[in-house]
């Protein structure tokens, strides 16, 4: 049955699959959600007979109805390939009783990998699919890992530019130097003096601007996004939790039917929002588990019902999920309100004012599968200390996070149901919070002697990602005010008269 997406805030004629990935958001500000989630088709044994590329088919193909068996298979093969350092794509690593998904095997080391990956081919054989003459101009904001997955994934693929925009002082010395030092004729990395949500917040201005657009049209260029927005991240998402599933009843570990909980350290609410879509495609998850760092907004909601962004912003040592606005939450309150266009618009029109809203009881009743909790800095580090200390196993900083907070969850419910905690970045990626995490002697040690260290420490080799930068050289150094963001593109693409 095709699906056709429209926007949460109800402007627009429902587009089918290959155009909402084409323009990333939605004309009226709003996010694409199909009309409907779609159920699998294949039962858990069928899956979990699959390799992850064959999963990914059986997913995709449900969402991605305009694009041919042929179209999908081809974006899949290019997409997960050895690019990734192991066969299996997301490998399962138990430690300490649960189960970790490794979602960081990617070409940066981080899950944004995972779906960054396939993106720039379902990009551009939607603009074929479409007939779109004109260049498409990939515009995004960035706390660290999406910049760089999107970069790898968009460099000097034909047809496309791509400009990524990212805190200057918010994000991680390794995240930097992966981006700053990104090769590719058609790339643009600026850093900009602000925060994520600057960055985020100025890219939105951008994508509904109509003098830009305009200007942009006559220079024969088109903006789509790949932030966590666009369907085409937000579809291969979905794909890694039946892959878990599936795996881990292969594997004996889990009999099909049986409840999963998932555990998500939480940003955007994008990965998180993949799970919910996985379990309402009917994949047996029991409990979605919203893990934040000390910039709490969620957890705060899920406990009171209210959204309140008004808060001081928190540099913490899991700069991914430093965020105040999740996005794709969005989706979720749109679903929550009965797929209500005009409820949702009220409620994201609160949040872009006074930069609150609260939802209503009938509304946080159907928010009974999620439980949200956070980690601060201090018990992220603990985590990481504790895990290794006691199983050998050396988390990222993000991943503590929703470790962390899986402990307290376990502490408060007792739930005993079989658990998988979305493991989204390296430990190289974060090497000194994770080293100083584990013993303090090692703040005094060079970022590269570090790694080395870590390596050793974890007996895992030096990821091929942290030996590339070792010694490239930085080739972007623009750097401009939130206001100036405009004018930057308008450079790049050449749009001054
Ligand atoms: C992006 C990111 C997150 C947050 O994911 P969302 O989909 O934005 O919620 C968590 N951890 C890491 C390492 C990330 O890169």
């Amino acid at each position: 049955m095709e699906i056709l997406y429209s926007s949460t805030r109800g402007g627009g004629e429902p587009v089918r699959a290959s155009e909402a990935i084409l323009k990333g958001l939605s004309a009226d500000g709003g996010l694409f959600v199909p009309d409907h989630i779609p159920a699998l088709d294949k039962s858990i044994e069928e899956l979990a007979g699959m390799t992850y590329q064959q999963v990914a088919y059986q997913v995709m193909k449900l969402y991605l109805t305009d694009f041919t068996e042929e179209e999908l298979k081809n974006c899949i093969d290019c997409a997960y390939d050895a690019k990734f350092d192991t066969e299996v794509i997301a490998p399962l690593a138990e430690a300490d009783g649960a189960y970790y998904l490794e979602l960081f095997h990617g070409a940066t080391i981080a899950f944004k990998d995972m779906a960054l990956s396939i993106l720039p081919h379902l990009m551009i054989t939607a603009a074929r699919k479409n007939q779109v003459k004109n260049e498409i101009v990939i515009l995004t904001a960035t706390s660290g890992d999406t910049g760089k997955a999107a970069l790898a994934g968009f460099a000097d693929v034909e047809g496309t530019r791509i400009i990524v925009f990212y805190p200057k002082d918010g994000v991680s010395p390794v995240q930097e130097k992966q981006m700053v030092t990104q090769k590719g004729k058609n790339t643009l990395v600026v850093g900009i003096h602000g925060n994520f949500d600057d960055a985020q917040t100025g890219v939105k201005k951008l994508f509904s601007d109509s003098g830009l657009a305009e200007e942009m049209r006559e220079g024969g260029f088109q903006f789509s996004s790949a932030n966590s927005i666009n369907i085409g991240r937000l579809v291969p998402q979905i794909c890694y939790y039946v892959f878990a599933y599936a795996t881990l009843v292969r594997e004996g570990k889990l009999a099909a039917g049986e409840k999963l909980n998932v555990v998500v350290p939480t940003g955007n609410f994008g990965n998180i929002l993949a799970a919910f879509y996985a379990r309402n495609m009917g994949l047996p998850i029991g409990r979605l588990i919203c893990a934040s760092n000390e910039n709490k907004v969620l957890y705060d909601f899920f406990r009171t019902g209210a959204y309140d962004r008004n808060r001081e912003f928190v540099l913490t040592s899991s700069p991914s999920m430093d965020i105040l606005i999740s996005s794709n939450l969005e989706r979720l309150i749109y679903r929550i309100a009965g797929d209500d266009a005009d409820k949702n618009r009220e409620l994201m029109a609160a949040l872009s004012g006074a930069g609150r809203y609260e939802i209503t009881e009938e509304m946080r009743a159907a928010l009974a599968d999620f439980y949200g909790n956070y980690a601060t800095e201090e018990e992220t580090a603990a985590e990481i200390r504790r895990l290794y200390e006691s199983c050998g196993y050396v988390l990222d900083t993000h991943t503590a996070v929703a470790s962390t907070v899986y402990g307290k969850y376990l502490a408060e419910t007792e739930d005993g149901t079989k658990t998988v905690i979305a493991s989204t970045a390296s430990p190289f990626k974060f090497t000194r919070s994770v080293m100083n995490a584990i013993d303090a002697k090692y703040d005094a040690m060079g970022d590269f002697e570090l790694v080395d260290e870590l390596s050793r420490l974890a007996n895992v080799p030096v990821p091929r990602a942290i030996e590339e930068i070792r010694s490239a050289p930085v080739v972007h150094d623009v750097q401009c005010q939130v206001g100036q963001m405009k004018d930057v593109v308008r450079r790049f693409l050449k749009l001054e008269q």
